[in-house]
């Protein structure tokens, strides 16, 4: 995505109808599951931080992102590129809604995330905001190493935009326990 660039409601369209059917594709799209039910809005600038300017999601609304008309359980894709920080740079619209479904899905799939696993998988918990010491090679990208809702959702991004699919040049067994993870959970869900 590019700086200063804006991001028309057809590009948002688009880039989600692709990754709707990538998620079809590995079993997170049917009646029932709950990120059917998420919406894709868009929005002038994120009221979050610079780290969200290609998009986000809301997991809890405060006060004032209520009155700007927020609602937790969505993702929300800015209208304008505001920023592009070194991880920013290379993701495409694709690729942010991707990573934003894997928030979605664990905002509407709290119990499932809560488990022990989550925390053997990424380190801690989905909501602990400290980033985890684990080698790099244990993390997909640069942005999943700031803390373990982030890496769950660069995992997951990853996971989708391959259908499932691991690449051969994940080596590190972290790395392919959080892949396998993500399995577990479609699998946890399609019983
Ligand atoms: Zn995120």
């Amino acid at each position: 995505m590019i700086k200063g660039s804006i991001i028309s409601l057809k590009q948002i369209n688009s880039a989600a109808f692709t990754v709707q059917d990538e998620l079809f594709k590995v079993g997170l799209w049917f009646e029932g599951c709950k990120l059917v039910d998420t919406e894709i809005y868009r929005c002038p600038v994120s009221p979050l931080s610079l780290y969200d300017a290609d998009g986000f999601f809301i997991h809890g609304a405060s006060a004032v992102q209520k009155i700007l008309g927020f609602e937790p359980g969505h993702i929300y894709i800015p209208s304008f590129v505001l920023s592009q920080t070194f991880w920013q740079s290379r993701a495409s619209l694709r690729d942010v809604i991707r990573h934003e479904y894997a928030h979605s899905f664990a905002h509407h799939y709290p119990k499932l995330i809560s488990k022990s696993d989550f925390k053997n998988t990424f380190g801690d918990e989905y909501y602990s905001y400290e980033p985890i010491k684990m080698e790099k090679d244990a993390f997909i990208s640069d942005y999943a190493r700031t803390m373990p809702m982030e890496d769950f959702a660069e995992t997951f991004m990853v996971y989708v935009r391959r259908k499932g699919i691991m690449p051969s040049t994940i080596k590190n067994k972290q790395l392919i326990k959080k892949w396998q993870y993500i399995d577990s959970l479609i699998k946890l869900i399609n019983k």
